[in-house]
Formats: structure tokens, C-alpha cells, sequence
């Protein structure tokens, strides 16, 4: 295989993002993914651009979450004029349900605090029953209220992952599926990568592996402290529209399908789906709609969360091997326009920008001995 400029490993919603920015910024980037076998977040999450809640531990990351979903429309349209694939983004706003009053207090008083802190201060209401009810008719009655606001939407994110590779494809960069990378190493001046296909080596390399970062980026001295986290997730039949914004944990797609559950469960690398997850999901969808009671679920599947300690991304780059990137998120579709704008720039120029990533290094996980 031929040498490359930019070696990006692992074609997720991550790693695609990062590899179309490259590209797109006249870089030789190429594209290696292990394939269909493997863990893979991209194909199995909610698509939500979610905004309400983030950076409760960190408000740098309530600040970049906010930013980059305020990006997402433009980002949304430039994917479609590069690939003419419409991704589905809609920004209708998004809601916490509250089935008690302790709840709609706590998270009352949790967004309170997280927006005091941000520096990008987003619009939250608390609505009463009443006020909920208005806005979406379908609500049951065990619903006490709810918190909204007009910042979260939602992209359909097997549309951002092929619009993703197509744009990265029309601006010359290269996709090896089946490439399973076993090790990568430095030689010389540049970075040696032994994959299933062969050897591949190049100037600069993004760690971009999801779940396989843990064992990947500590090759090069980086750090991607990442566990699964599992979550299943229930699509039904499709019904007419009712659900006009996201409630966290449901939403209703552009073709009338809803999908719901989104449960989390410290399952280890298990991906099955199981009956009592599925049915508790179920239920508390239930509880919030009772019209989702009559429907057909036609699919259900469970996906890995690729989960930092702190839940919040982990950008890591080392003064020893600077042309070595290892990016770890959860939020991959809500930071898609952050991965392939400031962050393919960053690493194209040589460099992460440390005002930008510093609240998301791995040092934050360093304690000191007693
Ligand atoms: C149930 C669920 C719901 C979610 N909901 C949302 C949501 O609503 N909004 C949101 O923003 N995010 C959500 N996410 C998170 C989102 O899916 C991920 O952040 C996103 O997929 C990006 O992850 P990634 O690209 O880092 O990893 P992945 O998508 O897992 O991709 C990693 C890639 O690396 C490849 N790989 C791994 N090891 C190797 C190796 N050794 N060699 C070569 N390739 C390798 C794999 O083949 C894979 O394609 C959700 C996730 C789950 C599981």
C-alpha cells in the first residue's frame, strides 16, 4: 500500500468526520476500518444533536457541545452540496420528560447550574403539565412536566455516515475496509501501521477506533480511556407525525418511525439485546405516550457506547510523538461538525489547538500519590 500524509484510523461517525475534513482541507488522508465485524457506534446510535445536559461535570464541554451544534445547520448543507445527501438534520428543539416533581426539580436546578457555568448560555424552560401537554398533545397522564429547549435536534446518522465517506471519497481521500490495524509503531520519521491488508505508513496518525482506541493509541503513548456501555434502542412502526421535537429518549424519524429505549447498561463487550432492557424501555415509553402502546416494533438492536470515565471527549496528543492524534467521544454525531472543522484543521496544521482541547486531556484523569 502506498504511503499517506494523514493515516486515520477507524471509519466511524469519529473517524469519518476527522478523515472528510482532512481531505476536503487538500490533505492525502487515508481511511483504514476493520470492517463489519467489529464495534461500531456509528451504525447502532439515536442521532440525536443533543445539546440539553451536556457538561454538567465540565462546562468546556457544555460550551463545545452548544457551539457545535449551533454549527450543525451549515454543516448539514455543506455535506449535502459536497455529496447531495440530505442527512436529515432538524433542529425542532428537544425535551426531559419528568415523571415527578423531585424530577423536574433536580433537573430544574442541574441545567440552572450547567448554564451559570457555561460561557455560551443556552434558553431552558420548565414547563408545567399543562405547558408540555400543549406542546405535544400525546403526552400521558402520568407526566408531571418537562424541561425544553430549542438547541438539541437530530440528524439520521446512517445518512451523516455515508455522506461522510462519499465526501471523503470526491475529495480524493481513500476508505480500506477490512483493515484491521494490529500495530503501529514509529520507523524513521514517520509512523509504521500493520494492518490485515499489508503495511501502511504515513506522516501523521488519528487514533479514531471507537472501543479499539484502548488498546491502539497506548502504542504510541497516548491515552483513550474508554469502557462499552450499552444501550438498546426499539424502532416501531411508522405512525403519523406526533412528536413535532425529541423527548431525550424518543424521537420520531422524517419517515414516522419511532425510536426509542437509548437504556445504559455496564454489559461488558455483550452487544445482544435483551428482553427485560427492551421491555423496561418500552414501558417508560409507554408511560410517556401511551399511543406508542398499540404500535408494531419492527426492529431492535443494542450498540456499545465508547464511554470516557467523565463522559466527556478525550483528545489526547503527546510533546513525545506530535504527529499522533486519539480522539475518544461519546457524542460523535453531535461533534461531527467539530471533527471534520476546527479539529481536521488542528491536526492538519500539526497541532491540536490547547485553548480548544486542554479541559478534554487525559491529564484530567492523573491523580497524584498520596
Ligand atoms: C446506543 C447508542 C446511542 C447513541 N446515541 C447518540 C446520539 O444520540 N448522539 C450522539 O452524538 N452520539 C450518540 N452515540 C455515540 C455515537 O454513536 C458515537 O460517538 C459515534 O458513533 C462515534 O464513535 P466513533 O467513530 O469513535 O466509534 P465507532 O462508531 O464505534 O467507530 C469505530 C470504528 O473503528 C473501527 N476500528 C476499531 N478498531 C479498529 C482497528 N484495530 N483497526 C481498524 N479499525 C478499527 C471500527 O471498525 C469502527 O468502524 C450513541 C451511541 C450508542 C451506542
Amino acid at each position: 500500500m502506498r504511503a499517506s500524509e494523514f493515516v486515520v484510523i477507524g471509519g466511524g461517525t469519529v473517524g469519518a468526520a476527522v478523515s472528510y475534513g482532512l481531505a476536503k482541507a487538500g490533505a492525502a488522508v487515508t481511511l483504514l476500518d476493520e470492517g463489519d465485524i467489529a464495534f461500531r457506534a456509528a451504525r447502532g446510535n439515536f442521532g440525536n444533536v443533543w445539546v440539553l445536559g451536556k457538561g454538567a461535570t465540565e462546562p468546556a464541554y457544555a460550551d463545545l457541545s452548544r457551539r457545535t451544534a449551533d454549527d450543525w445547520k451549515d454543516f448539514a448543507a455543506m455535506l449535502e452540496a459536497d455529496t447531495g445527501i440530505d442527512v436529515h438534520y432538524r433542529r425542532p428543539g428537544g425535551c426531559f420528560i419528568c415523571l415527578t416533581e423531585t424530577e423536574l426539580m433536580q433537573r430544574a436546578t442541574m441545567l440552572e447550574e450547567l448554564n451559570r457555568k457555561a460561557s455560551v448560555k443556552s434558553r431552558v424552560e420548565v414547563l408545567s403539565r399543562e405547558e408540555i401537554a400543549k406542546r405535544l398533545p400525546a403526552v400521558g397522564p402520568d407526566v408531571v412536566g418537562a424541561i425544553y429547549s430549542p438547541h438539541d435536534g437530530s440528524a439520521n446518522p446512517l445518512y451523516l455516515l455515508r455522506a461522510l465517506m462519499t465526501a471523503l471519497i470526491k475529495f480524493g481521500g481513500r476508505y480500506r475496509s477490512h483493515s484491521c490495524v494490529r500495530s503501529v509503531k514509529r520507523e524513521g520519521g514517520c509512523f509504521r501501521i500493520d494492518t490485515d491488508g499489508g503495511p501502511v505508513h504515513c506522516g501523521s496518525v488519528v487514533f479514531c477506533g471507537g472501543l479499539g482506541n484502548a488498546k491502539l493509541a497506548p502504542q504510541l503513548g497516548l491515552s483513550a480511556p474508554v469502557r462499552p456501555v450499552r444501550g438498546q434502542i426499539l424502532v416501531t412502526e411508522k405512525v403519523k407525525p406526533f412528536l413535532p421535537f425529541g423527548v431525550s429518549f424518543i424521537r420520531q424519524t422524517d419517515e414516522g418511525g419511532c425510536l426509542f429505549g437509548e437504556s445504559s447498561e455496564e454489559a461488558g463487550f455483550d452487544d445482544a439485546t435483551t428482553l427485560p432492557v427492551l421491555r423496561d424501555n418500552a414501558r417508560r415509553a409507554v408511560t410517556v405516550f401511551p399511543l406508542l402502546r398499540d404500535l408494531r416494533v419492527v426492529r431492535s438492536w443494542s450498540a456499545l457506547r465508547i464511554m470516557t470515565p467523565d463522559g466527556v471527549p478525550v483528545y489526547d496528543q503527546t510533546a513525545e510523538t506530535p504527529r499522533a492524534y486519539a480522539l475518544s467521544v461519546h457524542s460523535g454525531v453531535t461533534l461531527a461538525p467539530f471533527h471534520a472543522g476546527a479539529m481536521a484543521r488542528a491536526i492538519r496544521d500539526g497541532g491540536l489547538d490547547l485553548n480548544l482541547v486542554a479541559p478534554f486531556s487525559p491529564k484530567r484523569f492523573d491523580v497524584q500519590a498520596a
